[in-house]
């Protein structure tokens, strides 16, 4: 499986925003955000100015880079997004979000989707009742995910139960930190989706 393996904190400052990729470190003074609000590289300090095109990349970029899809799986769900009744850059949202490691991050059971993304990929969790390792996995309305039993007393899963407060993030979903288990209990609407992506730019740039 294809992943990126550079720093992630450039992608972050290449777009001039935090993307929450590192978990806790993002919450801190230590945020290269932070520290170096400016484009990695020679000319990072350059005054920019985006093109139309230029804006519509950057915007898919950004939604690629916060759900850690790389190209072709992310051409993938816009075409099945366009496939869909609806709005296509909703659809295109609401794939990403059903995800498996986003699913799994959102419950509270990863610090971060890298983190949920690995720990899916460790095959420490299971959907209604059957162990899925595949982080790309499409959860829909009523799957029930748990981390299963051999896993439950790993370090990991202790430490993230005592940070947290037991509650899923939002509302869509529902979760049992103690229990390590949670629900889908729909699909999110836009306005649930509290990413910072203009999807119609990316709808734009696909339909050049
Ligand atoms: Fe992005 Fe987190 Fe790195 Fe800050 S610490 S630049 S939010 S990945």
């Amino acid at each position: 499986m294809a992943r990126y393996r550079d720093a992630v904190c450039r992608l972050c400052r290449r777009e001039r925003m935090k993307l929450y990729l590192k978990g806790e470190r993002c919450y801190t003074d230590k945020c290269s955000v932070v520290r170096r609000a400016y484009p990695p590289g020679e000319h990072g300090q350059a005054r920019q100015k985006f093109s139309e095109y230029g804006q519509q990349l950057r915007e898919k970029q950004k939604a690629k880079r916060i759900y850690g899809v790389l190209e072709r799986q992310f051409r993938r769900y816009f075409r099945e997004a366009d496939r869909r009744k609806g709005i296509t850059g909703e659809n295109l949202l609401q794939l990403l979000e059903s995800r498996l490691d986003n699913v799994v991050y959102r419950m509270g059971f990863g610090r971060s989707r890298a983190e949920a993304r690995q720990l899916v990929n460790h095959g420490h969790f299971e959907v209604n009742g059957r162990k899925v390792d595949i982080p790309s996995y499409l959860t829909k309305p009523g799957d029930i995910i748990a981390v299963r039993e051999k896993s439950r007393n790993l370090a990991v899963f202790k430490e993230i139960r005592e940070a947290s407060e037991g509650q899923a993030t939002v509302d869509w979903l529902e979760s049992d930190l103690e229990q390590l288990r949670g629900r889908v209990i729909r699909l999110p609407q836009r306005d649930e989706i509290d990413v910072p992506v203009e999807e119609q730019l990316i709808v734009e740039l696909y339909s050049r």
